[in-house]
């Protein structure tokens, strides 16, 4: 980390990385899967942008989004310091989104998305259900 942010910039980074990856997230995802009784998804496949879950059997791919690194249009706050920087690291982090998900949705994949701040939400398994229905899955 270079030292151009100031401590309080820097500790927010590191909680910002430690969340990366999003293992609490996922977590409280795999478990509303499993709740759901939805079957088939796999985590973690090597497909383009790394899905954190996916179905391949429906060619669904499902990403969790974290509010912070995604720029979740009801959580995110741009950092009061370096201003410049974050914007341009998270609008870097959506045109990733947006180019991941169009070379899946080429490949044939239905694409997805939940904000970390919406997966307790029923309307998360009802769209995925929904893809699935789609896809030839009869419940
Ligand atoms: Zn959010």
């Amino acid at each position: 980390m270079a030292d151009f942010v100031d401590k309080a910039t820097r500790s927010r980074y590191m909680a910002a990385i430690k969340s990366r990856g999003n293992q609490s997230t996922e977590i409280k995802m795999a478990r509303l899967l499993r709740e759901s009784g939805l079957k088939g998804w796999r985590r973690h496949s090597p497909l383009p942008g790394t899905p954190d879950f996916c179905w391949p059997k429906y060619r669904i791919a499902l990403f969790v989004d974290g509010c912070f690194w995604h720029g979740c249009p009801r959580c995110y706050k741009t950092p009061k310091s370096n201003v410049s920087f974050w914007q341009k690291k998270i609008e870097s982090n959506r045109g990733r989104d947006r180019r991941v998900g169009g070379k899946l949705r080429r490949m044939g994949w239905t694409v997805i998305r939940v904000w970390e701040c919406r997966i307790k939400f029923e309307s998360t398994i009802t769209r995925i259900e929904l893809s699935m229905l789609k896809r030839g899955w009869n419940g």
